[in-house]
């Protein structure tokens, strides 16, 4: 039987513990690289730990659940499960690809790609006419939406008609949204990658990437790929995630609820220039993303005065950290120019609207009342020009 979203995140489609021999609510962690075979020709089903382990097998199939995909990877990171996605190109092939993406992404793609033959048009998905840049040679759209992290709307539905009417793959990266809130394949999509690090691990403790795809062939692609490349997800890592993923639900929606509050405060803050959120009404993504997601998740962008202001709210908010990464319990604040993003060269991360003004915020799942107020004080506490010794933190 077919369960719901929440159920599904605590079981999977299993039915009872099936298959459980000692009744372990919490499925096993199966820390082990080999299997023992009865005779020739005989399997579990599990061979080597870097093809198959029955921990990451149920993650996988929780994930393929969640995202309404055949078949989902797990592997140890999500530039894993990008760089293994990357190899179903070859040499001479072209993808299109938004310009606003997850830094890694775009580092990727310029210096591993590229090297491995496969060119890129990077261009804006949701403004530009993304079908005058299709190639003979083009075989994917690459997407993200809302995008990493000038929170960019891009139509999926319309990214999708363009991909079929070309026979080019659509791929979506849905870190930002999760499942919870979005799934791309339902949409027209044919490969969805996630960074679990985020939303589905959730605690900020562990890596992890997902591949999801409901095409067979895709999967056998892939599946071979893992295998050859050996970048899976460690049985323990994917315990880890599996019991994040428990509470994606509850988690998906307070971090949501804090985020909507942290907007109304920045909107209301005349030392805040712009903010960039999509559930913000009137703006372009708003109406986009309403149609083809059922929230506007937890992640922010904003702008303030100056650069000055930027670097000292990193120094002195007293809760939140100033931290790299997204998606955790914890309310983070990054700094993409000179974090995420700091490798995308100068004049594209600037056309892209990434100043040295501009901060990006994760909400986590404390009380709101408490981001807020540090906010706010770090906000305050700022007197312009006596500041000099502040800087952007480091790169990672
Ligand atoms: C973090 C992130 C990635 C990369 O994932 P890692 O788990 O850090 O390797 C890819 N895409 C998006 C949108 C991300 O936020």
């Amino acid at each position: 039987m077919e369960f719901q979203f929440a159920t599904k995140c605590i079981y999977g489609n299993r039915e009872k513990l099936a298959g459980e021999p000692t009744g372990a609510i919490s499925f096993p962690i199966y820390q082990t690289a080999t299997y023992a075979h009865q005779g020739v020709g005989e399997s579990t089903g599990f061979d080597y730990s870097r093809l198959q382990n029955p921990t990451r097998q149920q993650l996988e199939k929780v994930v393929a659940s969640l995202e309404k995909g055949c078949d989902a990877l797990a592997f140890s990171s999500g530039m894993a499960a990008i760089t293994a996605l990357m190899e179903i190109f070859k040499p001479g092939d072209h993808l299109i690809t938004d310009a606003d993406l997850y830094g890694g992404s775009i580092r990727l793609f310029n210096n591993i790609s590229e090297k491995n033959g496969i060119t890129f048009s990077h261009i804006n998905c949701s403004r530009e006419n993304v079908e005058s840049f299709v190639q003979k040679n083009t075989k994917a759209i690459f997407i993200e939406t809302p995008t990493n992290p000038m929170m960019n709307v891009v139509d999926i539905r319309k990214m999708s008609e363009i991909a079929k009417k070309y026979n080019l793959l659509l791929i979506v990266d849905n870190t930002f949204l999760s499942p919870y809130f979005q799934n791309p394949l339902e949409l027209g999509a044919d490969i969805v990658v996630h960074s679990g690090t985020k939303f589905l691990g959730g605690h900020n403790d562990t890596l992890s990437g997902f591949v999801v795809t409901n095409s067979q062939e895709i999967s056998e692609k892939l599946r071979f790929i893992i295998k050859t490349v050996g970048s899976g997800l460690a049985p323990m890592d994917s315990w880890l995630i599996l019991r994040g993923i428990k509470t994606l639900p509850l988690r998906m929606e307070k971090s949501q609820e804090n985020a909507k509050a942290i907007v109304e405060f920045l909107l209301n803050e005349p030392r805040v220039k712009k903010v960039y959120y999509p559930g913000i009404k009137g703006t372009d993504g708003y109406e986009i993303c309403r149609k083809q997601a059922r929230g506007f998740g937890s992640m922010i962008t904003f702008e303030v005065e100056s650069k000055e202001l930027a670097c000292h709210i990193l120094k002195h908010t007293r809760l939140i950290p100033f931290a790299e990464s997204l998606g955790g319990v914890e309310t983070l604040l990054t700094y993409p120019c000179t974090q995420t993003h700091a490798d995308v060269p100068e004049d594209v991360r600037l056309a892209n609207g990434i100043t040295d003004s501009v901060l990006r915020l994760s909400a986590g799942i404390e009380d709101k009342e408490d981001l807020i107020a540090d906010l706010r004080q770090a906000v305050n506490s700022y007197k312009p020009g006596a500041a000099a010794d502040e800087n952007g933190g480091q790169h990672g």
